[in-house]
């Protein structure tokens, strides 16, 4: 019997493991992906550059074999640690003990893992190739490198897994409307650097924790690297009075602000001018459709379908869980592509849909409830 073929677009955390999993269930899966590749050319991100790592994910990484590598790349975080502007700063644990963790990964080592994990399942990939068009009746897409060199290639089955900006789903809205909404959170996010402890502690602050400074309409995260730094986030509001982005324009700005409300956190970042003046500023959006999918054609998963802000550090995980439904449904015999892709939404959407409010909800709960003297009674309530 012939194998059949599938077309992904987009080698990043979702396309990869997906890739994987379809393989290992005997399809072909050839992937074209439009950055170099990374284990070559070194990740270029352009998100966040480490992530939270839920059992929602792991639990997808264990049916792909790969959850014991990955964690051994990653740093437990065994609660939020909170830092108000003045006072003592306290640990608020996820969970009785230790079973009930999350994990800090870097985006572009488990990317890497991932790509290394697809290629050894049979995977064929494309690097520096990006979709730039879909023909859906031909079954054939349109693929440029970066020389804007074009060809084209059959592809009988597409998936997405091309992001947020997904080049798949702009082909798929043009050919049949698919419901699609962005709505702008308004704020931003902009990276900055807390580097390795010089003594024999590796890390500045406690590694084993999501760190927060909550300061009511902003906040600052800080999630730990293995190598022992931090990668700190302010969420901010794009535009508008003080403060936003706007009125914080540069690191002479942005200092002096930090000074005020942020001033345990900013002599633990020694480039703050650097990190604050290079890194851009990034923008954050809820992604809704009502489609996922045109018949047996063409599938969107991941952020591609479902983008959400990053509140409850949940887009990956939840794409990671896409992918092991997805590959269920179209290996079950008897079950035709059409009838999976259908089945693929029937299933996830509502899932997703559920996480994008949750995520836009604690976004509130980060940046302000965490530190209300009233939250923390009744967490310590509902705790024990
Ligand atoms: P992406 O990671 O965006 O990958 C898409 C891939 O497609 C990329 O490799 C890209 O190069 C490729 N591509 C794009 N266009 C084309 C094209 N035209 N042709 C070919 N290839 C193309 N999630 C969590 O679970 N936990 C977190 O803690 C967390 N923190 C976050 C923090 C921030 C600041 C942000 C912005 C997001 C965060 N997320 C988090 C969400 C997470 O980053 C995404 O959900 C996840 O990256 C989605 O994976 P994906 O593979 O669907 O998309």
């Amino acid at each position: 019997m012939t194998q059949q073929t599938i077309t992904l677009i987009g080698g990043g955390l979702v396309g990869a493991l997906l890739a994987q999993l379809l393989a290992k269930r005997g399809f072909a899966v050839e992937v074209f992906e439009k950055r170099s590749d990374p284990r070559r050319a070194g990740f270029v991100g352009g998100r966040s550059i480490n992530l939270a790592l839920a059992e929602r994910g792991l639990q997808a990484l264990r049916t792909a074999g790969l959850a014991d590598d990955v964690l051994q790349r990653a740093v437990m975080m065994r609660g939020r640690m909170v830092h108000p502007v003045d006072g003592v700063s306290g640990l608020q644990r996820y969970g009785v003990d230790d079973s009930e963790v999350i994990w800090s990964v870097s985006r572009g080592g488990l990317n890497m893992l991932l790509l290394d994990a697809a290629e050894a399942a049979g995977v064929t990939f494309h690097f520096d190739q990006s979709l730039a068009a879909a023909d859906l009746d031909a079954r054939r897409i349109t693929l440029t490198d970066d020389h804007g060199t074009q060809r084209q290639h059959h592809a009988s089955v597409l998936i997405g897994a091309d992001g947020a900006g997904s080049a798949l789903r702009a082909a798929m809205n043009d050919y049949l409307p698919l419901g699609q909404r962005i709505e702008p959170l308004g704020h931003g996010y902009k990276e900055l650097e807390i580097p390795p402890a010089s003594g024999a502690e590796r890390f500045a602050i406690e590694p084993h924790a999501l760190h927060i400074w909550p300061r009511g309409g902003y906040m600052c995260i800080a999630l730990p690297n293995t190598e022992g730094s931090f990668t700190v986030t302010l969420f901010l509001p794009a535009h508008g009075p003080h403060p936003s982005f706007d009125t914080l324009p540069d690191a002479a700005a942005a200092s002096a602000f930090f000074r005020e409300d942020f001033p345990d956190l900013l002599p633990q970042i020694p480039r703050f001018a650097e990190d604050y003046d290079e890194h851009p500023v990034g923008s954050l959006s809820t992604l809704y459709l009502d489609r996922w999918h045109i018949d047996g054609r063409a599938l969107l998963i991941g952020d591609a379908a479902h983008a959400i802000v990053p509140f409850h550090g949940q887009g990956m995980n939840c794409g990671f869980e896409d992918t092991v439904v997805l590959a269920d449904l179209l290996a079950e015999s008897g079950r035709d592509t059409a009838d999976a892709f259908a089945e693929f939404q029937r299933i996830r959407k509502p899932n997703a849909d559920a996480i994008a409010a949750m995520a836009l909800e604690n976004y509130i709960e980060m940046r302000d409830s965490v530190a209300d003297p009233r939250y923390l009674a009744k967490r310590e309530l509902g705790a024990r």
